[in-house]
């Protein structure tokens, strides 16, 4: 058995034929979700992940019609049918609320509807604390103190159980109505010794095809731990899946340990979150800042970055009209850059002084000159940066950012394989742990 890598996707779509020069969407594009593509029809000749892995929490009721009078989820997103589908219910979008936001029924429907291969049973995160809850209470994330009298372990504790409740029902439903999807039990735990004790549990349910939840945000070594208490009930005829935290790092402990499957969202979402110092990944393992060209018109505001308006008040003297020649301007001359047409330190001061407008307060100077003398995005022979060039490396907007975390999966896909044919050969570098903001 080998490992494979599963790419949480869903709203990750770009306009295949948007017009960088003007930034406008193609003429064609009616229907977004007709017209955009996903990151895989980009790359039609070689696969950049193993397996896509969509949530139901990813997807608004009419989206999920959508796939459904489409024939399912591979003939929606033009997925070749060999590629495995899983689905699971995105625990994440509702673990501040006291119960999952579904029922069992409906978690068995949505699999079936959109014709997924794989389906996890429905789970509640069990790592939710009560100094947690009060924190988003606090920032009005939460209307109700629903926790009143309780304890943090009493929380976690009603959590692990209800997570394999759930997954005894899913299983009993499954057994009842045969859809044609294989049915995962996931485990929630928080300790190597929970853990242990909901694998087993799942395993005496019935299922051979089992997943870790909630460990995301955990370090490597308490995963391997984890690991390595479970392995007794690991059998051949099981398959394991842990959610999240497809590292580069792990991969070794993964195929020693019994992993048949992962999945990390972080090379997509890593392109326009994050420190801003790791967008754009390489193929020898060197991660680089993209390049912030903020937009003038039709931008929300983004983090640490200020609006428009925002911009005018501070620089009294500057009118729109002034602001986007400046915007102009930078992207012009990052194109220049891009035919060799002017120089390192001019393409730096430019987009430094429209940065600067901004109020961004962290200072990119040291980490835009050095993607700027490296030009990685002119090294890649990818399908991404081959036809849009310098744009790709530009931080701006839905269709140069979520590109370059295509671009992203592609070569972390390819890394991720190499790793897992030779696990020894590999000076791994540690992964990601990401950051879940409640
Ligand atoms: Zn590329």
């Amino acid at each position: 058995m080998t490992l494979k890598f599963y790419l949480p996707n869903f709203e990750d779509m770009v306009d295949p034929d948007y017009d960088f020069d003007g930034d406008q969407p193609s003429p064609k594009r009616k229907d977004r979700w007709a017209h955009d593509k996903f990151a895989h029809q980009f790359f039609p000749d070689e696969q950049i992940f193993d397996g896509m892995l969509i949530s139901k929490a990813s997807l608004s009721p009419a989206v999920e019609e959508r796939i459904k009078r489409a024939g399912g989820v591979h003939a929606f997103t033009h997925l070749d049918s060999d590629i495995p589908v899983m689905g699971d219910c995105g625990a994440f979008t509702y673990i501040l609320e006291e119960e999952p936001l579904y029922t069992v029924q409906q978690v068995l429907d949505y699999y079936l509807d959109l014709k997924l291969n794989y389906g996890v049973s429905l789970d509640h995160l069990a790592f939710v604390t009560i100094e947690m809850l009060e924190k988003a209470f606090e920032k009005s994330k939460i209307k109700e103190r629903w926790w009143a009298g309780q304890t943090t372990e009493k929380i976690q504790r009603q959590r692990f159980n209800l997570t394999l409740q759930k997954a005894q029902e899913f299983w009993d439903l499954h057994a009842r109505q045969k859809p044609g999807f294989t049915p995962i039990g996931i485990a929630q735990g928080g300790t190597p010794e929970l853990y242990y004790e909901a694998v087993e549990k799942l395993i005496e349910i019935g299922y051979e095809y089992i997943a870790l939840g909630g460990l995301v945000r955990s370090k490597d070594q308490d995963i391997i731990a984890i690991l390595e208490k479970i392995q007794s009930l690991i059998q051949d005829n099981i398959q394991l899946h842990i959610f999240g935290v497809a590292r580069l790092s792990l991969i070794p402990h993964f195929l020693r340990l019994g992993v048949t499957s992962t999945d990390s969202a972080a090379p997509l979402r890593r392109a326009f979150l994050g420190t801003g110092e790791d967008n754009y990944w390489t193929a020898d393992s060197q991660k680089y800042a993209a390049i912030r060209v903020p937009q003038v018109k039709g931008r929300q505001g983004k983090r640490g970055v200020d609006s428009v308006q925002e911009v005018l008040k501070r620089n009294g003297r500057l009118s729109a009209e002034s602001l986007e020649e400046l915007e102009q301007q930078t992207l012009r001359t990052l194109r220049a850059y891009h035919q060799n047409a002017i120089t390192l330190d001019e393409t730096l001061r430019t987009v430094l002084a429209y940065d600067k407008l901004y109020g961004i307060e962290r200072d990119y100077t040291a980490a835009y000159q050095r993607t700027l003398t490296d030009r990685p995005w002119q090294q890649c022979g990818c399908p991404i940066c081959k036809e849009v060039g310098v744009e790709v490396i530009i931080f701006r907007g839905n269709n140069r950012n979520r590109r370059r975390g295509f671009h992203n999966v592609k070569i972390f896909y390819d890394q991720f394989q190499r790793v897992v044919q030779n696990p020894t050969e590999h000076e791994v570098q540690s992964g990601y742990q990401l950051q879940l903001e409640v």
